[in-house]
């Protein structure tokens, strides 16, 4: 066991989260109430999808060798609409009028599209011809009976839903989002709909944080906050415990007003880590609480949005049994030099886009210190510059992960 003490890497660190984090339990669910969701069970297909033959365009079920000299005429036999079932089989000179999605004929084997024919009483005139096959959608062409549809850990978007519903889904097994406390600490902190007074600001991060918490899968509780002492921190966080996960913001440094850590290592917390190799969120705190993860975010708004991203959201990830528990990163070429200290991985609001040969140009979104908001709400990407190097050049090959809230 390292020294609690000990600075560690951004890679160490999550790791531990993942590796701490509890799976929430599994409960069913209307489909209609599952969106955003995610699935814990594997969904397989009892069905053949679609589950018959059937036509893609209306017009005539037809044996394309009937109409190997065009013109030609065949007598209707049929009439199919979608919802029916043919009782006539197709035989020669003669054809079935069919609508899309309408069950396909025995006997036929292509459909000429109406715009092909003429309609006369009972025959129809065709003018062009279809080859064998075309026009007809086979059973199981989308999903076959037996297939594995969607794995476990998959988060339902709005084609899962449909796909789900197209399966006969009608009820799904999914991961409970954990309830998550955000407690914003600070004697300095007004809610939004106050005017600070002197030597106050308003609270930014109880807000944005419970969003973060909502974009990233969880339950988010009510944000809170707890005062600079002892007291106020202790109650607080006696309440939270309600909750799954715990989230702090501010008051886990060194400062003489810090509580959070001094109180949750008294409620028995075992810490995992608090210092990580990073910038912004040099000092950021996690542990365990009774069985829930428990995260100290740095309050300067910019370290607790990024810390959130980077730890938080994984976290909750693994939580629900997400497949993707990191956003995928990016190779990006930095355009503009970036101030950088060695020995530590940076987490830099950027704003990227896309080149003429399809490469990634990234550029910082301006000033970056921790208390800079703007540089977070003008960002459409996290800039990572990995700990080993210092002040990157234009041209140097970092890595960006889209933000997508
Ligand atoms: P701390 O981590 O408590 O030392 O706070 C670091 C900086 O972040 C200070 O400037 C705080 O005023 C600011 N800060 C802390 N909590 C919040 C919050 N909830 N909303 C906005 N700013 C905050
Ligand atoms: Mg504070």
């Amino acid at each position: 066991m390292k020294s609690m003490d000990e600075f560690i890497s951004v890679e160490a660190a999550r790791a531990a989260v993942l590796s701490a984090v509890p799976l929430q339990p599994v409960r069913r669910m209307a489909l209609g109430e599952a969106q955003g969701h995610t699935l814990s069970e594997a969904v397989l297909s009892h069905d053949n999808i679609p589950p018959f033959d059937n036509s893609a365009m209306d017009g005539y079920a037809v044996r394309a060798a009937d109409l190997a000299v065009l013109p030609a005429t065949l007598r209707v036999i049929e009439d199919v609409p979608a919802g029916s079932v043919p009782q006539k089989k197709v035989g020669p000179g003669t054809c079935t009028r069919i609508m899309t999605g309408a069950p396909f004929p025995a006997g036929a084997d292509a459909v000429a599209p109406v715009e092909w024919t003429a309609e006369n009483g009972d025959s129809v005139r065709f003018h062009r011809c279809p080859a064998p096959g075309q026009h007809v959608r086979a059973a199981g062409a989308d999903v076959c009976e037996g297939a594995e549809v969607f794995a476990p850990g998959r988060v339902v978007t709005p084609p899962v839903v449909g796909m789900l519903a197209t399966l006969g889904y009608a009820e799904v097994a999914v991961r409970v989002p954990p309830r998550v406390a955000v407690i914003a600490t600070g004697d300095e902190l007004v809610p939004a709909a106050k005017r600070p007074g002197p030597g106050q600001i308003r609270n930014s991060n109880g807000p944005a944080l419970a969003a973060q918490v909502r974009s990233a899968g969880g339950d988010a509780m009510a944000p809170v906050v707890a005062r600079d002492n002892p007291v106020s921190t202790h109650r607080t966080i006696e309440a939270a415990l309600a909750a799954d996960v715990l989230v702090f913001s501010g008051g886990v440094s060194v400062g003489k007003y810090d509580f959070v850590k001094p109180v949750l290592e008294e409620l028995g917390m075992e810490m995992h880590f608090w210092k990580v190799r990073q910038r912004p969120g040099k000092p950021l705190a996690f542990g365990m609480l009774r069985g829930k993860p428990v995260f100290g975010l740095p309050g300067n708004p910019v370290s607790s949005a990024m810390c959130f991203e980077q730890y938080v959201r994984p976290a909750l990830a693994r939580m629900l049994g997400r497949t993707e528990v990191v956003r995928p990163r990016h190779p990006a070429i930095l355009d503009a030099p970036v101030r950088k200290v060695a020995g530590l991985h940076y987490f830099a609001r950027g704003i990227a886009s896309f080149d003429d040969e399809g490469r990634i140009r990234v550029r910082g979104t301006g000033a970056q210190g921790s208390n800079i908001y703007s540089s977070v709400v003008r960002a459409n990407c996290i800039l990572h510059l990995p700990a080993p190097l210092e002040h990157p050049d234009a041209g140097t090959p970092v890595e960006i992960e889209w933000l997508a809230w």
